[in-house]
């Protein structure tokens, strides 16, 4: 599995999905993964539509599994909710994330944004509290100022009513922090949602960027009106074609990730993709 870390890693979901025992032995060993350092940080750059910049990344946890290889986190992720263990899987990626772009910074890296995914287990009562302390420590002892960090969330947190995620969105949005609703299209939020909630970003699914066709295109434009119309920074996932960049141009989106740009890397080969938009 020597290609880029996107393609590796669905190739591992794969194999994972297929067999109950290996199911099980992953759940036992995800425990141990943090402590053992297997898990690790990949980051993906974010660049802007109009200059190519990269002004941001989104940071993606990889695990490096001794036998199975790299692991998807579409994987290993469920696994952890069933294991009941995504809070301090949450919890570490969010210190892991924002301590490596910290030493990036403090190694001379511009200043960028970042962009951390978070469960929508980390917004329920009992752990609420909990996500809020460690984004507040995280982001102390990195020095990055709460204006540089974006949380992305789901439809899911947004509607879950079980839980107490406005109460927890409050909390974090008074620290300063930005939020962005990710995979835009494929949920179930209702506008009404967006309207309410304190949402800085709507970051476009995949899925929306792949078609090529009149009405694609028109969803397209509707969903950027829209977000535009909400005050709303659009990002679009899953770039993958100059084409694809050059409509999103033409409609107005803000920002574009996607293997056009960079597939996501790890801390080391970070630095070399950002110098060659920013000359030191
Ligand atoms: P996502 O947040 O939608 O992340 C984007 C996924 O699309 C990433 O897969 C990324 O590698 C992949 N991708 C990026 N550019 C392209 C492209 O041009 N074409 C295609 N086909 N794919 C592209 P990845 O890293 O495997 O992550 C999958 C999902 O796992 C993420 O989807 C996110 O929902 C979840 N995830 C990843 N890291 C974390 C994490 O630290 N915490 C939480 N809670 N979830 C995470
Ligand atoms: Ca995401
Ligand atoms: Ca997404
Ligand atoms: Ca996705």
């Amino acid at each position: 599995a020597k290609q880029r870390p996107g393609n590796s890693v669905a190739f591992y979901s794969q194999h994972l999905a297929a067999s109950e025992a290996q199911k099980m032995e992953v759940e036992g060993r995800l425990r141990d993964a943090m402590a053992l350092g297997e898990l690790e940080m990949y980051f993906q750059p974010q660049a802007s539509v109009r200059s190519g910049d990269v002004v941001g990344v989104e940071a993606l946890v990889r695990w490096n599994h001794p036998d199975l290889g790299l692991v998807s986190p579409e994987s290993f992720i469920p696994i952890a909710e069933e294991a009941g263990i995504t809070v301090d899987l949450g919890c570490w990626v969010i210190e892991s994330a924002l301590a490596g772009l910290g030493r990036l910074e403090a190694a001379g890296l511009p200043a960028l944004q970042l962009s951390i995914n978070v469960s929508a287990d980390m917004f329920t009562d009992y752990v609420g509290s909990r996500l809020v302390q460690v984004v507040r420590d995280s982001l102390k002892k990195s020095g990055i100022p709460p204006r540089r960090l974006t949380l992305e969330i789901t439809e899911r947190t947004i509607i879950d009513e079980s839980g107490n995620a406005p109460q927890v969105i409050d909390d974090l949005k008074a620290l300063g922090v930005r939020l962005a609703l990710d995979d835009f299209g494929t949920g179930y939020s209702s506008l009404g949602y967006l309207k309410a909630l304190p949402i800085d970003e709507l970051k476009i699914d995949r899925t929306f960027i792949m078609g090529q066709d009149k009405e694609d295109r028109a969803f397209l434009r509707a969903i950027i009106s829209m977000a535009k119309t909400l005050n709303m920074v659009v990002v679009a996932e899953g770039v993958e074609t100059q084409e694809q960049l050059v409509r999103l141009y033409e409609e107005g989106c803000d920002m574009y990730q996607g293997y056009l740009c960079s597939p996501p890397v790890s801390e080391s080969a970070l630095p070399a993709l950002v110098k060659t938009t920013f000359p030191a």
